[in-house]
This record gives structure tokens, C-alpha cells and sequence, in this order.
């Protein structure tokens, strides 16, 4: 099943990276194991997975100690400030900076413990109400404002964007995300990473320029 739906997802990206004129190793996949136990996150490792995403901390750090040689872990969530020790323990990316307050108090903890901290700024790609993350608008004004926090290193941009059954009505949204992840142009902020595209929409995503995606219930199945 695992095995299957991870054949089917390579295919589906060497598609859409070949569509582009890119190599589909270019793209970096996230499995989103959210609400998926340990051992069918050790079988997608096996399958040779690195890289996993959990948006909730108490659900992911069982999980984190239970695969010692670990893979990198992503975090995906709304992190909640008394939780910042936890994951920056345990992660290795936030891809979910989605407020300022969150940069101030990761700036804080990073000063403290003398380390630097990856992370990727969450924009609203849609501005939808129900979603965390930083406007289309409000991208480069924040990407300047966390330029102040020296223990913040800022790799990229995470999209969150509106669900719709045709994932061509997303186009518009990840293409105007590219051309900032592009355009910007901000002393000491390098863009690597742009993080876009989920289960229902990731073929578009990269053909708009995505290097990241994250990815969950193609690969899992559906979550209970
Ligand atoms: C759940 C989740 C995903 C994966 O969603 P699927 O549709 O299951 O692929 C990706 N990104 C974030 C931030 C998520 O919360």
C-alpha cells in the first residue's frame, strides 16, 4: 500500500518536474505523518522517506523518540510560544513562522541557546480567515522585520492555500507566491526553499515552482 502510493507520488512528480524542465530530484518530499503511528512511519523511512512533517507537538514527540536514528522532522503547525524548547529539539525546519511574535520569542530562545534557527515564513496564500500565516502583502514587510532577529534564519516560504476540488483554481495563487519567493530581494535573506503543494494540489505547485512538497494522504491514506 506504502509502497505503492509512493511509486504513484514519484511518478506524478517526475511528471509535473519534467512539465517544468526540472529534475525531479530537485523536489523535496515531505511525508506529512500526522495522526500516522511510529511503525508506518518507520516502514515509509525504510522506503527511504527522510523527511516528515507533524503540525501538533504533543502527537509528534512519541513518535519522534520512537525513530532514534531519525529522519528530519518538520514542523508544519501553529506553534504555540511555551512549546518553541520542544521543537527546537526536535526539528529541524519550522516551515510554520506565522507571526511576528512567534519570530520574537524564537529569537529569544535561539539567543539564548546560542543557535541559529531555521525556518520558513507561512503565508495565507488565499486570506482565508480560518488560516494562520502572513498575507501575500505582508510577505516582504515581515521577511524585513525578522531580518532584525540575527538567530533567525529564514530559508524560504511555506503556502498555505484554499482547497478547491479543480486544483487549477490554485494556480494563481502559487504562481503569485513564486514570484515573490523569486522577486524578493532583501539583504540577508537567501530564498531556498519554497514550500508548496499538498495531497490535492502538488502537480500544479510544481509546475508553479515549488521545491518542497508536503504531502500526507496520498501516501498514508485518508486520516481518521
Ligand atoms: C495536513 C497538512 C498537509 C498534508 O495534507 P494532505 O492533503 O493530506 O496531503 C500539508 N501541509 C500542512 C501544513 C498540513 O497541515
Amino acid at each position: 500500500m506504502l509502497e505503492h502510493n509512493l511509486q504513484e507520488i514519484k511518478e506524478r512528480l517526475a511528471r509535473a518536474s519534467a512539465k517544468r524542465g526540472i529534475a525531479p530530484e530537485k523536489i523535496t518530499l515531505v511525508a506529512v505523518s500526522k495522526t500516522v503511528a511510529a511503525e508506518q512511519i518507520q516502514k515509509a523511512c525504510n522506503l527511504g522517506i527522510t523527511h516528515f512533517g507533524e503540525n501538533r507537538v504533543q502527537d509528534a514527540l512519541p513518535k519522534i523518540a520512537a525513530l532514534p536514528l531519525g529522519p528530519c522532522w518538520h514542523f508544519i503547525g501553529h506553534l504555540q510560544t511555551n512549546k518553541i524548547k520542544q521543537v527546537l529539539d526536535n526539528f529541524m525546519l519550522i516551515q510554520s513562522l506565522d507571526r511576528l511574535k512567534l519570530a520574537r520569542a524564537l529569537q529569544q530562545e535561539g539567543e539564548k541557546q546560542g543557535r541559529m534557527i531555521d525556518v520558513l515564513l507561512q503565508v495565507n496564500v488565499g486570506g482565508e480567515e480560518s488560516k494562520f500565516g502572513f498575507q501575500i502583502e505582508e510577505v516582504e514587510g515581515a521577511l524585513v522585520a525578522v531580518t532584525a532577529y540575527p538567530n533567525i534564519n529564514v530559508q524560504g516560504l511555506m503556502a498555505l492555500a484554499p482547497f478547491y476540488d479543480d486544483p487549477e483554481e490554485v494556480r494563481p495563487y502559487f504562481r503569485s507566491l513564486y514570484r515573490i519567493f523569486k522577486e524578493v530581494n532583501i539583504p540577508g535573506v537567501e530564498m531556498k526553499i519554497l514550500s508548496m503543494g499538498m495531497t490535492n494540489d502538488f502537480e500544479v505547485a510544481v509546475e508553479e515552482g515549488s521545491n518542497m512538497v508536503r504531502i500526507g494522504t496520498a501516501l498514508f491514506g485518508e486520516r481518521a
